[in-house]
């Protein structure tokens, strides 16, 4: 479907365009935003080994009960089995304590100590609540500009485009623009900075011919016509013309709305009445009442339930 609306647009536009849209592509990222969903960390180790390039100061290694104490000042029950330390300086290591925290499997409590040189006394630093190995973890932050989704978008709400969006090109380079001259001087400097690149065309009809305006929709699968003969589709300009135009009928679902040619509704332009099958033909007069009479079978129809389903179908649907 993409390669086929992109031969559309190339047609139409020509070989300028088709240049446009190359350079277009390898702007293009063309990556699935990370779904946003909890991940279990990376595995940490906690380890009694101290790293031989910087020694362990002895007196905060042993200051596990001053680690634990301010992890209890500021946890409570919550500060389970100790976990080990590690050091972080010549007079500063951490020790971690396991949380007994249900919701916070997997993580740990961490109090950095640290001891100021020549004095005997060893302080706490700080106290914090680290995610160990398996631990639940938020999902990676995603920028803005990559969660956003259609729809998104309320009132007052600012979103820029990005200069190099592979959707837009500069105007001078507008794949239309070779198709009315009349309109390439608006284009030029005096109209809009920047036009639908041949990429972000070819992105709109695929969204709009995947969509409930294509012909896959349960409408148009229904429909006895479709809209590329219909005398209410009013056609786009510009190289989407060849596929899709809007609606404009007040009475269908899609009025107003861009539909693919071959989509469709039943309230197609060309969609005619048959006379033969009306419902209501007559009425009785029954002690000053009026009753409507519904005539079941007339000569050109059948009556309800005698159509077979080997029977051809009547134009636009009716049978
Ligand atoms: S009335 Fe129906 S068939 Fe006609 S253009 Fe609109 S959606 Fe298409």
């Amino acid at each position: 479907m993409r390669r086929r609306l992109r031969d559309v647009g190339s047609k139409i536009s020509g070989a300028l365009a088709a240049a446009r849209y190359e350079a277009a592509e390898l702007l293009a990222d063309g990556g699935e935003p990370p779904t946003e969903t909890l991940q279990e960390n990376e595995p940490v180790s906690v380890t009694t080994d101290l790293p031989a390039e910087v020694a362990a100061d002895p007196l905060c290694v042993a200051a596990v009960d001053v680690a634990r104490a301010a992890a209890v000042e500021v946890a409570g029950s919550a500060v389970g089995d100790y976990a080990g330390v590690e050091v972080d300086d010549a007079l500063v290591v951490t020790h971690s304590f396991a949380t007994t925290e249900k919701a916070y499997r997997g993580w740990r409590w961490a109090v950095t100590v640290a001891r100021a040189e020549g004095s005997d006394g060893v302080t706490v630093d700080e106290v914090v609540l680290l995610p160990g190995g398996g631990a639940l973890v938020s999902p990676e932050w995603v920028p803005w500009s990559e969660r956003i989704r259609p729809g998104d978008l309320t009132p007052g709400d600012l979103l820029p485009t990005k200069p190099d969006d592979p959707r837009l090109v500069p105007a001078y380079a507008d794949p239309d623009a070779f198709d009315d001259w009349s309109d390439l001087h608006w284009e030029l400097g005096l109209g809009r900075v920047r036009v639908l690149s041949l990429d972000g065309r070819a992105d709109a009809a695929e969204r709009w011919y995947d969509g409930d305006q294509g012909p896959s929709s349960p409408l148009a699968k229904s429909a006895p016509a479709r809209c590329g003969d219909c005398g209410f589709l009013v056609p786009l300009a510009g190289s989407m013309r060849s596929l899709f135009g809007v609606c404009a009928n007040v009475y269908a679902p899609d009025d107003a709305k861009v539909v693919s040619f071959d989509h469709g509704c039943g309230a197609h332009s060309e969609v005619v009445a048959d006379a033969a099958s009306a419902t209501w033909t007559g009425m009785a007069v029954e002690h000053d009442e009026l009753e409507l009479v519904e005539n079941v079978t007339t000569p050109e129809g059948h009556s309800p339930g005698t159509v077979d389903d080997a029977d051809p179908a009547e134009p636009f649907g009716h049978s």
